[in-house]
Formats: structure tokens, sequence, C-alpha cells
């Protein structure tokens, strides 16, 4: 690492130890050429994930805006808090382990509408609504009458 002080290259690191709350490490170091000495310290890289937008745009991804989306399909639902948890638990789980760092909006739309499908219809509908503004008023349709017929079987 190069000595902020002369620019020479060849420093030397003195004494590393975890800072106090454990997430970084701090590394005192000494100059070979200046004797002066300088502190660095050593993060774990943590990549943001970002959504991309209907119009490519991108914004990080935002854990209470997508809690909100959730919470306001549900209200006066028979959906407890706890299984809206899960279900955001269960799609940042997934959103997370992905390779890649951007996702669309219209996927994760897409993942919270499979959890909802089979455990509220009326929240499922408003949350499509929302996120998926079906282009055509025969494709909506079509999903509610695909709700009932599932729902009468049951
Ligand atoms: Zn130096």
């Amino acid at each position: 690492m190069k000595c902020p002080f002369c620019g020479k290259e060849n420093t030397r690191v003195i004494d590393s130890r975890p800072s106090d709350d454990d997430s970084s490490i701090r590394r005192r170091r000494q100059c070979d050429g200046c004797m002066k000495r300088f502190t660095t310290y050593e993060n774990v890289e943590v990549l943001p994930v970002v959504v991309i937008k209907k119009d490519q745009t991108r914004e990080p991804y935002d854990r209470v805006k997508l809690r909100e989306g959730i919470f306001r399909s549900c209200i006066k639902r028979p959906v407890s808090m706890e299984q809206q948890d899960n279900i955001l638990d269960k799609i940042e789980n997934t959103i997370f382990e992905r390779e890649s760092k951007e996702i669309p909006t219209v996927e994760i739309g897409e993942m919270v509408l499979e959890q909802l499908r089979d455990l509220d219809a009326v929240a499922y509908i408003r949350f499509a609504s929302v996120y998926r503004d079906f282009a055509d008023m025969e494709g909506f349709k079509r999903e509610i009458e695909h709700l009932q017929n599932k729902n009468k079987k049951k």
C-alpha cells in the first residue's frame, strides 16, 4: 500500500486488530521511506441490490417500500403481519442469493404474487393491479376467473 505522506510503496503493517464492532479490520502501517504511520480499514464488500424499473432506470432495493406494497395489499384481509414478513423474507433470500445484483421490479412483483396467490385472493388482485398493471381488462378478468375457479375447487 502506498504511503499517503511520501507516496512510496514500501509500507509495513505493524498492528492489526478488529474494530470495536467487529465489522472491519483496523491496520496500523508504517512507511519505510518517511517512517510515518497511518491507519487503514479493511471491510467486507457489501454490494447493494439494484432494482430495474419499467422505464429502465435503476434504484437501490428498498425493503421498506416492498413491505409497504405488501402491507397495503393486505389491509383488512386475513393475512397476519407474520405471514407478510415471511413473504418478504422469502423474497429477500431469493434476491440476495442471485448472481446478478440487478433485478427487474417486475420480477420482484411476480415473486410477491406467487406468495400472495395461495394466501389471499383479494390481496393478490390488489397487488397485481399495482405491479402488473394489466395491459388489457381481458387479462385482468382472466386472472380473476382463474382465481375463482381455483377457490371453487377447494
Ligand atoms: Zn512515506
